[in-house]
């Protein structure tokens, strides 16, 4: 990609992680997010354009409302500037120039889909413990119709979709008769049903597999932290988010990488 393309991927992811933004706010209360526009929470002041430049604003405003100087949460740059560093990995990863060569621009559009709510996921789960309905569904559908449309093709998307869910229900099924708890929500198993359907069935394994990894090093590390124990509830869509990103953008390699160690 060159540098022009590049730094119009950065400008771009910076206004979705803003649209994340809204998202995160609004879809776990059940609020449209198109309407009402941006305000703050504590005033309900209106934000003028000027407030609502991303990261930009919040640096300006020194993170507090313009009217009732009440603290903005430092998630808003946040999200902001990790959807834009998401997106500039995506688009080098993916290498070569999306504006002029073929099929490049969907498999891009596809990834940077896939990534935004990859990140709205993550850090919905991390401040509510839910995984709102209208982002996974929106992503299985999102997911099969890209893989229609590129290489991935719609059969291993969909299968994709029902080892993703079949998998995570079968754990969630076992846990219940042997421990009597839910040790996952729904959300998670929707959530996986919409990582399949991106990646395919294939790329579904690697997620469980890195996920149980990010998960074993965040739980050690609070509890050697002493922020926790290991019975400590961790919302699972933050590692199965960062699981997907990482097999986004490094699946295959890390596939061969596993399977070489398995023949050696
Ligand atoms: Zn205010």
């Amino acid at each position: 990609m060159t540098l022009i393309e590049l730094s119009g991927l950065a400008v771009f992811g910076l206004m979705i992680g803003s649209f994340l933004n809204v998202c995160i706010s609004r879809l776990p209360e059940g609020v449209s997010i198109v309407t009402p526009a941006s305000r703050c929470p504590s005033c309900g002041t209106a934000l003028v354009w000027r407030d609502n430049v991303p990261v930009l604003s919040w640096l300006a405003l020194r993170g507090q409302c313009r009217t009732c100087r009440s603290p903005i949460s430092r998630r808003y740059p946040v999200v902001e500037l990790a959807t834009a560093g998401v997106f500039l990995l995506q688009g080098a990863m993916l290498g070569g120039s999306p504006l002029t060569t073929d099929g490049l621009g969907l498999a891009l559009a596809s990834r940077l889909v896939f990534s935004a709510l990859l990140i709205a996921l993550l850090v919905t789960d991390l401040e509510t413990f839910r995984l709102p309905n209208p982002l996974t569904y929106f992503g299985l559908a999102a997911g099969v119709v890209f893989s229609a449309v590129g290489p991935l093709g719609v059969s291993r998307s969909l299968i994709g979709a029902a080892v993703g869910a079949g998998v995570l229900l079968a754990i969630r099924e076992l846990w219940k008769r042997l421990k009597g708890v839910d040790a996952m929500g729904l959300g998670d198993v929707k959530m996986l049903a919409m990582i399949g359907a991106f990646l395919g069935w294939q790329q579904v394994w690697l997620v469980l597999l890195l996920s149980s990894v990010v998960g074993a090093i965040v739980g050690v590390g609070l509890a050697v932290a002493g922020r926790g124990t290991m019975q400590t509830k961790l919302p699972y869509g933050v590692f199965l988010s960062i699981a997907a990103l990482v097999a986004s953008l490094w699946g295959q390699p890390l596939i061969d990488w596993y399977l070489g160690t398995l023949s050696i």
